[in-house]
């Protein structure tokens, strides 16, 4: 149960969807991120009494009313933006599904078509871990993994400084046909996803399959426990399967 004491309005940003990459003028790099794990985040943060502002990449999902959005495109706009918001929040929320990867030198002109083109990409900026932080703010993070989803995680939930992270756990595509498939099994969209909670404590908490509406529920009471009460574990530990 959340305290009392927690039931401040907070300051909650939250960054959602997919980030675009530019190859030329009319095509791009990015991914299937809908941008309704966002929503339901920001629904339950307002539901709860708090501000929410949305920096969100290209989606049609309708923001909830009373949601403050900036609409963004690229990986280095949505850093701009959330390095700009960082002093006024008191909760980030890292659900963008950030395109890793960005072309070198994007094209001026349109492309010709042609049998083979050799794209050379890089890195786009680590958002989360570039961001300036001041102590008591919190900061939650997203992760997708197909094998050894608990292990990466917890390498990103140190590597980028994240006080809690939420792993969706995929199953990996049974043949490279279906790699680039948005089918079942995908994390995007409204379909349930495999979940379970790390914190910076060391504790883990398998969610199993839950709706991203109920998962944001669930974070949100972790964060209210944190942030109101200066707690430093999971809240309400369901099985608790590795404590540091
Ligand atoms: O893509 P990855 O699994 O590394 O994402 C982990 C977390 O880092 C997510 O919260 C995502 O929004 C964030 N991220 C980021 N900058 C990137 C890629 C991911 O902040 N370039």
């Amino acid at each position: 149960m959340t305290p009392r004491s927690a039931r401040r309005p907070l300051r909650v940003l939250i960054s959602a969807g997919p980030t675009r990459e530019p190859i030329d003028p009319v095509r791009f790099l990015s991914n299937y991120s809908t941008g309704y794990l966002g929503s339901c985040l920001a629904s339950e943060a307002l539901r709860r009494g708090h501000r929410v502002t949305l920096v969100s990449g290209p989606t049609t999902m309708p923001p909830p009313p009373g949601t403050q959005v900036v609409w963004v495109e690229r990986a280095q706009e949505m850093q701009a933006v959330l390095r700009r918001q960082m002093p006024q929040t008191d909760v980030l929320i890292m659900a963008a599904a950030v395109c890793d990867f960005q072309v070198a030198r994007p094209q001026r002109g349109k492309l010709p078509r042609r049998g083979r083109l050799r794209l050379s990409l890089k890195a786009t900026p680590d958002i989360v871990g570039s961001l300036p932080r001041r102590q008591g703010q919190f900061v939650a993070g997203f992760a997708l993994e197909t094998s050894k989803a608990l292990a990466h995680a917890r390498t990103k939930l140190h590597r980028k400084r994240l006080d809690l992270i939420i792993v969706q756990h995929l199953p990996a595509p049974r043949s490279s046909r279906q790699a680039g498939v948005n089918g079942t099994g995908s994390p995007f969209g409204e379909r349930p996803v495999q979940a379970s909670l790390l914190d910076s404590c060391g504790n883990t908490k398998r969610l199993g399959s839950i709706s991203k509406p109920l998962l944001s529920r669930m974070l949100f009471d972790e964060i209210e426990h944190r942030v109101g009460a200066r707690a430093s574990c999971l809240a309400t530990p369901i099985r608790v399967l590795r404590a540091a």
